[in-house]
């Protein structure tokens, strides 16, 4: 892997963006829903359970798929990607330059590392909301945290009379997600605005883990200028997209402490 043309990139950038995607979580043990690993299990539903319409016609197999699906994510840690984005994050703001992070996961890693500008686009594995327009708990602003509701008795009998309820109205709460059939104003959690306003303000946007097949990766590629992926395989990246062809667990760590080096001669700070 020849590190030398992005660490140029990164070294030079007064405000980068991070988008990283699915690819993130594969070394934390978290599959993929679309891509070629043997693990993108969901791959072929995703497309349909994964929408608001699956969830009104049958809130319970919205709710059985979803507990299958975080069940992954619960015990997942940070992997050495993720750190090292943190270290990058601190390191362009302890020289008065800006990163922001922008994630399409769910599952709260890149949090839990450490990064403080996030954008969660996708929403948030540890939340949920309340799906009823005009209740404080629901959209455009409403939230709860998952871990308050009493997910034993769902879990062992899956129906409606476990589905966990809205406390202020009592609907069934929903997955505090972005669907395919919603857009990203729906919720202010999403910060979609301020993602748009990062692209198009960025001097480098950088993909992490991506393959660039849902909508937050065409905003980012619309706002053009110097744009690199770290991809470890052979998928082409879109026009105008320079590729670094590695594993992003050991890219980024190296990236972090290659810019360092060429910045001031000193390491970044120890985490
Ligand atoms: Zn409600």
């Amino acid at each position: 892997m020849d590190l030398a043309p992005l660490v140029d990139a990164v070294a030079s950038s007064r405000r980068m963006v991070v988008l990283t995607g699915a690819g993130m979580g594969l070394a934390s043990g978290i599959p993929t829903f679309r891509g070629t690993d043997p693990d993108a299990v969901w791959a072929h539903d995703v497309m349909e359970l994964g929408t608001r319409a699956y969830f009104e016609r049958n809130p319970v197999g919205s709710w059985r798929w979803y507990r299958s699906r975080f069940a992954n994510l619960g015990a997942a840690e940070p992997n050495a990607g993720h750190h090292a984005l943190v270290a990058l994050e601190r390191w362009q703001r302890s020289r008065g330059r800006e990163l922001l992070l922008v994630t399409q996961n769910i599952d709260g890693l890149h949090r839990r590392a450490g990064s403080e500008a996030l954008v969660e686009v996708h929403g948030r594995s540890d939340r949920v909301r309340c799906p009823r327009r005009g209740c404080p708990h629901a959209s455009p602003a409403g939230s709860l945290a998952a871990a308050d509701f009493d997910w034993a008795a769902f879990d062992a009998a899956p129906g409606e009379g476990t589905l966990p309820r809205c406390p202020a109205c009592g609907a069934a709460v929903r997955a505090h997600v972005l669907w395919f059939d919603e857009a990203y104003v729906d919720h202010r959690d999403y910060q979609f605005e301020r993602a748009i306003r990062a692209f198009r303000a960025a001097d480098l946007i950088l993909y992490v883990g991506t393959s660039f097949a849902v909508g937050i990766t065409a905003a980012a590629l619309d706002a053009g200028g110097v744009q690199w992926t770290i991809d470890p395989g052979e998928a082409a990246a879109p026009v105008g997209v320079e590729v670094l062809r590695a594993a992003q667990e050991a890219a980024l760590p190296a990236l972090v402490a290659a810019v360092a080096i060429r910045v001031r001669g000193l390491g970044p700070e120890a985490e």
